[in-house]
């Protein structure tokens, strides 16, 4: 951890512990040195969780007497550098900041440092970095076709669910997204190390599965390959198959667990789901406190679908969550165009109705601001997930494509291969990848003629026919709020593959 090594006396140039949404930093001036610990020999090796807040910084790095130069990613990133028979290891930062209202010189946010031998780990993580600014710099020339693999993968790792083999929930496309996965491929462990450098080079891997991952057996074989060399896994489960011995695989892992819950209270939850809400609770609880003595990991987040039924329980479900010991509550909402077989349907004696049941922006609004102001006020932190894929993934008015996603991350679900997540058809289907020739054949996708095209939308400052029909999209929404005569710029540097 950085305070083990940063808070020495041999440390010199960063300035007091701070904190932001994810945790603990520091920031350092814009030279700044750390000492290696005793005794080193060659083959040592500094990896750095950093953050630089102005894109196109560098830095140079003096260690033995050696100098080398590294190019960084906006925003936080890892980075591993040699430090061969050195005894203190010096950094220059390319573009020092200035922070509004703050007088400090800064360089960097730094949240940890760890020094290590295994020559092996610093090798994936440079080529995972190298890889993402690579990627970094065709999305900001709006580069139709990639050399690079997307930084971020999605897949799905199960198609089967123990609350919908019996009843789906009541918003679950469940039936639509079983007629998507037929023909397609069982993601087992050897079919993920088949992707190659699509699953060795990503820095995350998400689960997206219409299923419960802990249900598979290959589930611990999987997290272990999600997770190597420090690298997070997401994926989201209904909390009812965390029992102890799934708990178990994931101690101590960089993932992150998402349960969605939506309810309250048992009586809500069963609206929705099933009866089986005290489990969830259970679960929950037995897994933030047994993670306490490994790190604190996996990171625990709680959804909650804000509806039409379920928005009066938000105060109490973010009291019960403060109290269950989660990291955070992501509050979602329902899509207008989701495929659902049934839009009206009685569950457990509860008439359900899709549509009356889904928030327009106009009232999600005020209970975004509600929810933040009530994490504020419970201690907990809120995330609101209409808002933040748009400020994430969306116009950046900086000359760059309006999206990220078709550059940034990989959809490779078993409805097909995907340029986002919003998207209900797939762009490539399964029968068009050869599975045998599996990493070339997915690269050859994700560079094919519809991907082309909607990059070449997407850079010139309009949204793609595939984003037409995509009116849940977030960007999509923002997008149709505009002026009629309002067009993003075309990207910099428009030089094409
Ligand atoms: S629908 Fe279009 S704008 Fe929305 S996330 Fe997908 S590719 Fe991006």
């Amino acid at each position: 951890m950085l305070n083990s090594v940063a808070g020495r006396d041999s440390d010199a140039g960063f300035w007091e512990w701070e904190r932001d949404r994810e945790g603990p930093f520091r920031w350092t001036r814009p030279r700044f040195a750390l000492a290696a610990p005793a005794a080193p020999g060659p083959g040592r090796f500094v990896c750095l969780e950093l953050a630089s807040p102005l894109q196109g910084n560098s830095l140079t790095v003096q260690a033995g007497g050696k100098r080398s130069h590294l190019h960084l990613l906006q925003g936080w990133q890892v980075v591993d550098l040699r430090l061969t028979d050195a005894t203190s290891v010096e950094f220059e930062v390319g573009l020092a900041f200035q922070a509004p209202d703050d007088t400090r010189a800064l360089g960097l946010m730094i949240r940890e440092v760890t020094f290590h031998d295994d020559p092996e780990l610093h090798e994936i993580r440079r080529r995972r970095h190298a890889n993402a600014l690579l990627n970094s710099a065709e999305f900001a020339e709006g580069r139709e076709q990639l050399a690079s693999f997307p930084t971020h993968l999605r897949i799905t790792m199960s198609k089967r669910c123990n609350i919908a083999n019996e009843k789906p929930c009541v918003y679950c496309s469940w039936d639509w997204a079983k007629r998507m996965e037929r023909g397609s491929p069982t993601f087992t462990p050897k079919f993920l190390s088949d992707m190659g450098q699509f699953m060795d080079l990503a820095l995350a891997v998400n689960d997206c599965s219409y299923g419960e991952p802990p249900l598979e057996a290959s589930f611990g074989e999987v997290v272990n390959m999600a997770t190597q060399a420090g690298r997070t896994f997401e994926f989201t489960s209904n909390g009812q198959t965390l029992s102890k011995k799934k708990r178990d695989l994931l101690l101590g892992r960089p993932a992150r667990v998402h349960v969605s819950v939506d309810a309250a209270t048992a009586a809500g939850y069963n609206r929705y789901r099933d009866h089986r809400f005290e489990l969830v609770v259970k679960n929950l609880r037995a897994l933030c406190s047994e993670r306490a003595a490994f790190g604190g990991l996996p990171e625990v987040f709680v959804s909650f679908i804000v509806m039409r039924s379920n928005r009066g329980e938000i105060s109490d479900f973010l009291r019960l969550m403060k109290d269950v010991g989660v990291d955070r509550v992501t509050f979602r909402t329902l899509y207008v165009e989701d495929r659902l077989d049934t839009r009206r349907l009685v569950h457990h004696g509860w008439q359900f109705d899709y549509d009356a049941e889904c928030l327009d922006a106009d009232e999600l609004s005020p209970i975004g601001e509600a929810c933040l102001a009530e994490g504020l006020a419970n201690d907990m932190a809120v995330s609101i997930e209409w808002d933040e894929f748009a400020r994430n993934s969306g116009p950046a008015h900086d000359g760059t494509p309006i999206c990220s996603e078709p550059w940034k991350t990989a959809y490779l679900l078993d409805r097909g291969i995907m340029p986002c997540c919003y998207g209900r058809e797939a762009m490539i289907p399964w029968q068009d990848i050869d599975e045998s020739q599996l990493e070339s054949s997915l690269h050859a996708a994700f560079n094919s003629q519809p991907m082309v095209e909607l990059r070449r939308d997407l850079s010139q400052g309009r949204l793609g026919k595939y984003c037409d029909r995509a009116q849940g999209c977030p960007i999509v929404k923002q997008m149709a709020k505009r002026p009629a005569t309002q067009t993003s710029p075309p990207s910099r540097n428009r030089r094409r593959a």
